[in-house]
């Protein structure tokens, strides 16, 4: 496998029931064959990280490292095979309309920040997934926090 450069970071969330876990997702990604291996370790998740959003039961948002970020994800494709993949559990579109939280912005923030840093992106090069390819996805109520984000990744 070619040597995984990112530049450039995209949000999604997962179009599923808010209370899923990362297990279900791996799963989910199973089914679709975006298997991965590296180093003797392997999965199926196709996003390099996945936010679990603050619930009544969960005071605060988690982030899971996925997918190894030595390797290509499996996201946006076929248009986009040089982003980190993040994507956060939930509906966050018409008809669910999940709604983030504080902690899930923090989280979302967090992960894009060591990002920038990790690859040297530029936070300007954050983006929703239907910016790259014809989707809701990450839904109104992510997308219209992107430009927060990116001001929040710059300040930091
Ligand atoms: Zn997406």
């Amino acid at each position: 496998m070619p040597k995984f450069k990112p530049d450039k970071i995209i949000i999604h969330h997962t179009a599923t029931p808010k209370y899923l876990t990362e297990k279900d997702i791996e799963q989910l990604h199973m089914d679709r064959r975006f298997n991965w291996s590296y180093r003797g370790m392997k999965g199926y998740c196709g996003y390099h990280f996945i936010i679990l959003p603050e619930t009544g039961l969960r005071n605060k948002a988690l982030i899971k490292a996925m997918r190894p970020i030595q390797i290509q994800g499996a996201h946006a494709l076929p248009n986009c095979s040089a982003g980190i993949g993040i994507s956060v559990i939930g509906y966050y579109h018409s008809p669910f309309n999940h709604t983030l939280r504080d902690s899930d912005i923090g989280a979302i923030i967090h992960v894009c920040y060591k990002m920038c840093k990790t690859f040297n992106i530029s936070p300007d090069k954050i983006y929703g997934h239907r910016n790259i390819n014809s989707t809701d996805c990450p839904g109104d109520n992510i997308y219209k926090y992107i430009s927060h984000i990116k001001e929040k990744v710059k300040e930091k």
